[in-house]
């Protein structure tokens, strides 16, 4: 029987198609290989980059030389650029702005054969200290409303260098995604004066079904709701509303927690491309003429990353509804990565 489900963080309806049933090994094909010829992101081709913005160096080596651990660097083919203002308008009744933010690669590690389910959980904890160094960094820019970090792992999931590596956006808009998560979790807030995510996870663990890992610190957990199969929320045991306030040991437990994860992902579906993103609280940039934002922020809204691998193509319902069908249901999800060799 399948079912209709309702994810009230994102406020997302999506299709459990339980008769259909899909295993693992439906999902295991042949991945597809991205041909290279010089990758820019290795040492000894810093010069083929834009010069970098954040570099770990424990070796004090010079900038835009080899000997970094983790560098950060502007996009080349930026879809947002730094430069200039923003300058919003109308057009009749449509709004335009000029496509100012900030759109920059976070090379993970100078290794260019590592897969990230291969970075162990200090490297990983690397990578984490160069995201929150450049939250910090860009939020003192008043035209960015919002800083997004995401990864791309594989070309089916939109990778176009095979060398591991995440990006940075910071937008002068809030993503409509994050609109709905925000307002969401502040109403829920307002009502019972609680976080609408701790109730979920509280709710996840006492449950268990679709947990698939937890420690102290960290939980993972497929989503009641799925909108795609396999999909996994790694969320923050402690409230929570800002990765950047995470501390040095905070991020090598979270590091320990995404290498599992990546490590039961990759075991059981054979390597999946898959999209990490980082949801985390905007930028609480004074907003004139609305005391709403952001007075609760810190109390309502609970960071967290969410994990898809790329593994269904989206048909036209999905385009044409925004419902989303789903043939692996979280359940069962949860109980195969949780049974996964490592
Ligand atoms: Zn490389
Ligand atoms: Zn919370």
């Amino acid at each position: 029987m399948s079912e209709l489900r309702w994810d009230p963080l994102i406020d997302s309806w999506v299709v459990i198609a339980e008769s259909r049933g899909r295993r693992p090994a439906d999902f295991i094909t042949e991945r597809k290989r991205i041909v290279t010829t010089v990758c820019p992101f290795c040492y000894g081709h810093e010069d083929k980059t834009p010069a970098e913005v954040y570099a770990l160096r424990p070796d004090a080596s010079r900038p835009n030389q080899p000997g970094w651990r983790v560098r950060v660097i502007p996009n080349k083919y930026p879809m947002l650029r730094i430069e200039g203002q923003l300058d919003a308008r109308g057009e009749g009744l449509y709004d335009v702005m000029n496509g100012v933010g900030a759109h920059e690669v976070i090379i993970e590690t100078p290794d260019h054969d590592r897969h990230p389910a291969d970075l162990h959980a200090t490297e990983l904890a690397q990578v984490f200290r160069a995201f929150r160094s450049r939250l910090i960094d860009l939020r003192r820019d008043k035209r960015f409303r919002h800083i997004v970090i995401y990864k791309n792992h594989g070309l089916e999931a939109g990778a176009t260098i095979p060398h591991t590596h995440s990006q940075l956006l910071a937008l002068p808009i809030l993503p409509p995604h994050l609109r709905t998560a925000l307002r969401a979790s502040r109403d829920y807030f307002r009502r019972k004066e609680r976080c609408l995510m701790c109730d979920l996870l509280a709710q996840e663990l006492h449950d268990g079904r679709r947990l698939v890992r937890v420690d102290d610190a960290y939980a993972v957990f497929a989503p009641f709701a799925s909108r795609h199969p396999f999909s996994l929320r790694i969320v923050p045991r402690r409230h929570s509303h800002d990765f950047a306030l995470l501390t040095d040991q905070a991020m090598i437990t979270l590091g320990e927690t995404m290498h599992d994860i990546m490590g039961r992902l990759r075991a059981v579906l054979r390597d999946p491309p898959f999209n990490l993103v980082l949801h985390n609280a905007p930028s609480a940039l004074p907003r004139p003429g609305r005391s709403d934002c952001w007075g609760s922020l810190s109390c309502d809204y609970h960071w967290y990353f969410e994990l898809t691998p790329k593994i269904t193509d989206p048909a036209g319902f999905e385009g044409g509804t925004g419902f989303f069908i789903n043939p692996t249901p979280p359940e069962d999800a949860a109980r195969y990565l949780r049974e996964a060799v490592v």
